[in-house]
């Protein structure tokens, strides 16, 4: 029997969430982002429930040729655009459109050598300082790629720090967006701006030809806490599964796992979990991380180790080894428990958890349920 942790795909789950990207934003075509992997859950088990989206976005070249040997010829977008001149003859073979970020980007599409066709995304840095032109700078970048003859079409793209929540006391997106429509305002072309945050919060007020929904397909909310999946009615798409391997009876005063961080102040029931920091679980969630077993709610205890954690099963009597457990997902008693609030005690975010996830970790795909 190979140890009994695994992932679990819901392609059902990511074709719901996919569909609430569309209810949220229904003037929109919806690009399905699958950068990292598809978020640690793998593009090739992720497809088939997401094929119906207009576009997919990702980062490497090696991800979007995976994505067209899949069979997918509709749009595909780099998001951080070309790593080398060379790339943009990929662009050309594999119909890539792309963004230009910065003036290296802009130079090597200019000095292309051969014709071409290219679809580009050029990006403003509107507030956030990571990638894109400055407004003061943006117009003339825009010019020189209109005029430039291997242009076929430009996109205006834009990408919010704080679409979440708030923003140094404002709401999280007025300020960088209207930083955004002063400078594009009277530009012709289409606008790229919305993340899953902005999907959700700001959907029917921004108007945007393509929207850009990535974490909120994978079932995790974008501005949890504040919003929950149930409140967004998204489905967790992964669920990490374990078992129960050994069972022990602590007295008072015991101590369980290393360092002895936990201390028990009454008799406990603990049950040991094929699951450790060496399978992506967070090490720094300390006693208290809610898991379910049998579909239960109950908490981690003590520290995790490299191939196992501990949990209480004080309350829940009919645990036995071999019983289920679900660090975050769903388990198959039909019960959630949300990837957010297991990120919440580590500090974290369901966006590194998942991506997290690590290769002796075999993945399973769910059709059903
Ligand atoms: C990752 C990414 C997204 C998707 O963000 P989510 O918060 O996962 O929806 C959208 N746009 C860009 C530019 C990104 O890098």
């Amino acid at each position: 029997m190979p140890r009994p942790i695994r992932a679990i795909i819901h392609q059902n789950a990511l074709a719901h969430n996919l569909q609430i990207a569309r209810k949220h934003a229904s003037q929109h075509e919806v690009f399905a982002v699958i950068k990292a992997n598809a978020y640690g859950h793998g593009i090739e088990r992720v497809y088939p429930a997401l094929k119906t989206a207009d576009g997919f976005a990702l980062l490497d070249i090696e991800e979007a040729k995976r994505l067209r040997a899949l069979g997918w010829t509709g749009p595909i977008l780099l998001l951080e655009g070309i790593f080398s001149a060379q790339d943009l003859f990929d662009c050309t073979q594999y119909q890539l459109s792309f963004t230009v970020h910065s003036a290296l980007q802009l130079q090597w599409v200019r000095q292309h050598p051969e014709p071409a066709q290219f679809d580009i995304f050029l990006k403003m840095n509107s507030g956030m300082n990571r990638l894109g032109f400055q407004p003061q700078h943006y117009r003339e970048v825009w010019q020189t790629l209109k005029s430039c003859a291997a242009v076929n079409n430009l996109t205006h793209m834009m990408h919010f720090s704080d679409a979440d929540g708030e923003r140094l006391g404002q709401s999280g997106i007025d300020a960088q967006f209207k930083i955004f429509e002063d400078t594009v305002q009277d530009l012709p072309g289409e606008r790229s701006i919305c993340n899953s945050a902005a999907i959700l919060r700001h959907g029917s007020q921004l108007s945007s030809k393509t929207v850009r929904a990535g974490i909120l397909l994978y079932g995790s909310s974008p501005d949890f806490p504040q919003h929950s999946i149930q409140d967004w009615d998204l489905q967790p798409s992964m669920s990490l599964r374990s078992e129960i391997i050994a069972i022990q009876n602590v007295k008072p005063k015991q101590t369980v796992g290393y360092g002895s961080t936990f201390q028990a102040d009454q008799a406990m029931r603990i049950g040991v979990v094929a699951c450790g920091y060496a399978d992506g679980y967070q090490r720094i969630s300390a006693t208290g991380t809610p898991v379910l077993v049998d579909g239960i709610r109950t908490r981690t205890i003590g520290r995790v180790s490299m191939d196992m954690l501990a949990v209480d099963l004080t309350e829940i009597e009919d645990a036995l080894i071999g019983s289920e457990v679900v660090l975050w997902g769903k388990s198959r008693f039909g019960s959630i428990l949300p990837i957010d609030e297991v990120a919440a005690t580590s500090d974290t975010v369901g966006y590194e958890l998942m991506c997290g996830v690590t290769a002796r970790v075999p993945f399973f795909i769910e059709t059903q349920g």
